[in-house]
């Protein structure tokens, strides 16, 4: 079976190593990956067919499922429906919360808190707080929906309203689709990548798949040590190896790691008679 939008010659080899391993790791971005973009972002569910893979993925016991995202990482779990819920990094890296339920995070200073509330009451005197998304340690505007000209506006004004915010605090303004957030500068998704990577050792093969400038630095992370794959409906620029077009090549990706790991434990069985 061949992936449309995929190029064989990286994938093919990768899941047989998923197949022989006893151990891997996906590690997903969520919205634009595994969930089509909404307006409403409390509604953004996955991709029919998305949860029922991930959980079956996960009920193999050879595949460690983590959520890198930039949302809350307490929002991503009741989206997502996989039991018990996966490890989910939250706050593009800032956040961490295990499937146990404890939550890890840095430390955030005073002036950083201080200047995060001001950004929170820049908009709302902007009147733009309908559109804001508070998170531990950043705060994010998103204008998906807003016709192309509006948005470069509301991006213009927000940029230069919140510029001097994050030179107060050393505070990072960070673009991703959609929208922009200023945040702390601690960590970012390649920080949680990295620490995946210590924890599951040099021989399990670990894949990373995004969609978006953010998981761009992810990608760079796992260069030359794991399968970096683009979701996205179009091609673009990318750090990536592999793009997939969502959802049908996402959910064939998803089935035949599945296939993977189903293989390996019949190949492991069959070793044990
Ligand atoms: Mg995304």
């Amino acid at each position: 079976m061949l992936l449309s939008t995929v190029d064989e010659h990286e994938v093919e080899p990768f899941l047989r190593s998923v197949a022989q391993s006893q151990n891997s790791a996906l590690l997903l971005d969520y919205d634009g990956t595994l969930a089509p973009f909404s307006i409403d972002r409390k509604r953004a569910l996955p991709y029919a067919g998305v949860t029922t893979l991930l959980q079956e993925l996960v009920d193999t016991g050879r595949t460690r499922v983590v959520i890198i995202s930039g949302r809350n990482a307490y929002e991503v779990g009741p989206l997502l429906g996989v039991k018990p819920c996966p490890e989910i990094w939250g706050s593009h890296g800032l956040q961490r919360l295990l499937p146990d339920g404890t939550c890890e995070m840095p430390e955030i200073d005073q002036d950083a808190i201080e200047a995060l509330a001001d950004a929170g009451r820049w908009l709302t005197y902007q009147g733009l707080q309908q559109m804001a998304e508070p998170k531990p340690g950043s705060i994010a505007v998103h204008w998906r929906g807003l016709d192309e000209p509006s948005a470069i506006k509301l991006r213009g004004r927000i940029l230069l309203g919140w510029s001097p915010l994050a030179d107060r605090a050393s505070l990072t303004l960070l673009e991703f689709d959609g929208g922009v957030e200023l945040r702390v500068s601690d960590r970012d998704k390649s920080d949680a990548v990295r620490t995946i990577l210590d924890e599951i050792g040099p021989d399990a093969p670990v894949a990373y798949l995004g969609d978006d400038a953010t998981d761009e630095l992810a990608f760079q992370t796992l260069e030359n040590r794991g399968l970096t794959v683009l979701v996205r409906p179009q091609r673009r620029n990318t750090a990536a190896q592999v793009w997939l077009k969502p959802p049908a090549a996402l959910l064939e990706f998803l089935f035949r790691w599945l296939e993977a790991c189903h293989t390996g434990e019949l190949e492991a069985s069959a070793n044990l008679r």
